[in-house]
């Protein structure tokens, strides 16, 4: 599963990674992670053999231990450096699937409803007009989930034109 390594980036494109094998995937309940991500909890998992294969990150220390990666373009989320090996945001893996998180860590802020969010009900953009309306003919500036020789594709485009 991990002979060929992992790969990922950040929304736009911008940064890019790869690392030869993924170690523990946790998600962590503290509130700096909560706010980091902008979510309920961090998710995170050790990268090894992790290497910038486009771009690279800029830092935020949020502590006088930690720093966090993201990408200074679009704002993703992408590592978490405490001094040992680096974790990666386990969204910004190409597959997220390889990364089934096995821990939960400093459940002393975990957010209250946590534990109730898989109750919640479900509504597909097609059970919702307007919704459905919106996504019909959107069009997605995310970068897609394998490696490109060139990114934006409009550029692309325009390069690539004969
Ligand atoms: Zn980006
Ligand atoms: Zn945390």
């Amino acid at each position: 599963m991990t002979d060929a390594g992992h790969s990922g980036g950040c929304q736009c494109g911008a940064v890019r990674y790869h690392c030869e094998a993924l170690g523990r995937a946790t998600i962590c309940h503290c509130r700096m992670c909560q706010k980091a991500f902008g979510g309920f909890f961090g998710p995170l998992v050790t990268a090894r053999g992790l290497t910038w294969t486009r771009g690279g990150p800029d830092h935020f220390a949020s502590s006088s231990k930690v720093r966090r990666g993201f990408c200074s373009k679009c704002g993703t989320q992408l590592t978490y450096d405490w001094g040992g090996e680096p974790e990666i945001a386990i969204g910004t893996l190409d597959d997220p699937e390889q990364a089934a998180p096995v821990l939960q860590v400093n459940p002393a802020d975990m957010l209250s409803f946590f534990g109730r969010l898989h109750e919640l009900p479900l509504r597909t953009a097609s059970e919702n007009t307007q919704a459905a309306a919106f996504m019909a003919d959107i069009v997605s500036f995310q970068h897609p989930d394998h490696d490109t020789g060139q990114w934006p594709q409009e550029q692309a485009g325009e390069n690539g034109r004969d």
